[in-house]
């Protein structure tokens, strides 16, 4: 750290990606992207064309896309933000929104607490009840900032949609941010209530259902105000914030909806057979409704397995607070992947 950073950001906890070896040393199943590629489609996409273009800038309106979207999700254009990665999106809603403080979880998305603390945002933390799921209750009338990932990660839990909506409903004069990172693997998503309520901003992103993790490719569905607000931001800080190429991708992966909801049916089809494998090797494993099993054994500690498996070349994401330290979040990869993991394990309680 150098003797001229401003003083509010020397004491930042910064967040901790995942980690992301050489393309394939490991097994990877630590930060819940797609074992598939993008669709054919996207995958021919890009020309020698495209890559003379980078020499223009991108629109930085994003019309097309924003419209392909709307178009998808049967709303208006002037309702979708998009974005550099969803991070990006939950970062503005912090620095836009959060001034009257901001409640979420205890066990939820580690980069929450990051914002938070980068906007100086006051904000607490609401423990998950005893089987880690939201209680809903907790976040009535409270009327702060409140962020809530549906499906939660690293739980992986879905609240039902009258509970969001009874959130929504009884913080008329805050906004509440809906994380729904991982909604497409069997998730209620609440983007239909912006017609209903100004405070709603869904928030969703490329990276996992889409394959396009590396892409960097998020947006939100939100009431109109909202968007203004966070396209404010945007041209105060980066008007061209998707660069040619991604959103090139971007509209050609909206195209093909119906290979990613195949592939989506096929990692939740995965994902079960995988529950009930580790529920057969004496694993607690909660119910998930996204594309990742949290899981723990009694016979052998969170982070002892997590490191056995590394030194087999498979990668799982180990967590240290204290609440979660027995458990381990895994990505669900292809079938084979969830085999070659089994059979590791098999192995690794054996030995204990
Ligand atoms: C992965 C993830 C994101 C961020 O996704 P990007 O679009 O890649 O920035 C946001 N929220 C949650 C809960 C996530 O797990």
């Amino acid at each position: 750290m150098s003797r001229f950073l401003k003083e509010n950001y020397k004491s930042l906890e910064v967040y901790t990606p995942g980690e992301q070896p050489k393309d394939g040393e490991y097994i990877k199943l630590n930060t819940n992207e797609s074992p598939f590629p993008p669709a054919p489609a996207v995958v021919d996409l890009l020309t020698k064309q495209d890559v003379e273009n980078l020499r223009l800038y991108s629109d930085p309106t994003l019309c097309t896309l924003k419209e392909k979207l709307a178009k998808l999700y049967g709303v208006e254009k002037e309702n979708i933000f998009l974005s550099n990665g969803s991070d990006d999106i939950l970062n503005f809603a912090f620095m836009a929104f959060g001034h009257n403080g901001a409640l979420f979880p205890d066990i939820t998305y580690g980069f929450y607490t990051v914002f938070a603390e980068l906007h100086g945002v006051e904000y607490e933390e609401i423990p998950l009840r005893e089987d880690f799921t939201v209680d809903y209750k907790d976040y009535l009338g409270r009327n702060k900032l409140i962020v809530i990932a549906n499906p939660n990660a690293p739980t992986g839990d879905s609240r039902p949609l009258w509970e969001i909506e009874e959130i929504i409903k009884s913080n008329p004069d805050s906004v509440v941010v809906i994380d729904e990172a991982y909604v497409d693997f069997g998730g209620n998503s609440a983007y239909k209530l912006i017609e209903k309520y100004d405070n709603l901003l869904t928030v969703r992103t490329f990276s996992k259902s889409r394959s396009m993790a590396g892409a960097r490719l998020g947006y939100a569905i939100g009431a109109k105000g909202l968007v203004e607000d966070l396209m404010r931001i945007k041209f105060s800080t980066n008007p061209y914030n998707i660069n040619r190429l991604t959103c090139a991708l971007g509209e050609a992966t909206v195209d093909a909806e119906d290979y990613y909801t195949e592939k989506c049916k096929e990692i939740m089809s995965v994902r079960e057979y995988t529950k009930e494998k580790l529920e057969e090797l004496g694993f607690e494993v909660l119910s998930s409704s996204s594309n990742f099993l949290f899981a723990k054994h009694n016979k052998i500690s969170g982070e002892k397995l997590y490191t056995e498996l590394k030194s087999r070349r498979i990668l799982v994401r180990h967590f240290t607070k204290e609440r979660i330290c027995e458990f381990n979040r895994i990505t669900i990869g292809t079938l084979k992947q969830m085999d070659t993991m089994i059979d590791a394990i098999k192995e690794i309680l054996k030995g204990e």
